[in-house]
């Protein structure tokens, strides 16, 4: 399996389709998801290519992982939730649609569950969801 330089996240790094950006160092990336199944669900990608997590390198895991600990702390604190479900998906077979690595952080609270996959969010709840986590980021 090749990397396709034309995938969608691909295409939101370069800047070619806009997203709501919450964090970005050298290496990573984070923006959210805008069919979210949870208030707060974000995504988070390595700069540079591979599908996922099966042809990823030590490093680009390293970078990624060290940012949705980050970024699940603050998305936790910003929505006052109980918890965290990370999400990863390789390859069709696996549930993977889009084919640049990413990890789902979906805030949780008790006893609420996740809402069906594939829903278009309203875009002025989801920037304002962004804000919340940024704001706990700094
Ligand atoms: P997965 O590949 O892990 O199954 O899911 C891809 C995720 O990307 C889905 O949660 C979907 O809502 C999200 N997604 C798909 N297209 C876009 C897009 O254009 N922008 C953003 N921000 N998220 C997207």
């Amino acid at each position: 399996m090749t990397y396709d330089s034309n995938n969608i996240f691909a295409k939101i790094l370069r800047g070619e389709i806009p997203s709501f950006k919450i964090f970005e160092d050298d290496d990573t990336f984070a923006f959210m998801d805008i069919m979210p199944r949870a208030d707060g669900h974000c995504l988070v990608i390595p700069k540079t290519p591979c599908r996922n997590l099966l042809d990823a390198t030590p490093d680009q895991l390293a970078s990624v992982m060290s940012t949705v600990q980050l970024v699940s702390r603050a998305a936790i604190s910003a929505f006052d939730a109980h918890g965290a479900t990370i999400q990863q998906f390789n390859e069709a077979a696996g549930g993977q649609e889009v084919f640049h690595l990413h990890f789902h952080i979906l805030p949780r609270h008790d006893d609420i569950k996740l809402r069906p996959p594939g829903v278009m969010a309203e875009m002025e709840m989801v920037k304002s969801h962004a804000d919340r986590i940024i704001a706990a980021l700094s």
